[in-house]
């Protein structure tokens, strides 16, 4: 018994696995992206990642930094190394980050109570 596959099977089939895999490639990185840009409790989203170098990108990674604290009562805004910007509630700056941007409603692993 002869079976005969077409050139359009066979090419169909060599493109469903690398675009499977490219799926699974990206998926994970939609994930990080989304909890580290997606808007703090006030809404607004005061540090954006796209924007910055790999160093300060590679920063707020590693002290874990989010837009929105998990803990409303450790959040930057009672930081001490938080400075307010122009707008009450809104976005400011931080000096764990040389001056850049977070967001009031942020937290990172280097919190510490104002004094
Ligand atoms: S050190 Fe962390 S918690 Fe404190 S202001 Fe900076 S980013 Fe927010």
């Amino acid at each position: 018994m002869k079976s005969k596959i077409s050139r359009r099977s066979v090419l169909l089939q060599s493109l469903q696995l690398p675009l499977a895999g490219a799926v699974f490639v990206a998926l994970p990185g939609c994930g990080q992206k989304a909890a580290t840009t997606s808007a703090g409790a006030g809404g607004a989203v005061c540090a954006d990642l796209s924007a910055m170098s790999e160093a300060e990108q590679g920063t707020r990674k590693s002290l874990e930094y989010t837009e929105a604290g998990p803990n409303p009562s450790q959040v930057c805004a009672g930081c001490s190394f938080f400075h307010p910007g122009p707008t009450a509630g809104g976005c400011g700056t931080c000096d764990m980050f040389s001056g850049g941007p977070v967001n009031s409603h942020g937290h990172c692993n280097s919190w510490s109570a104002k004094s």
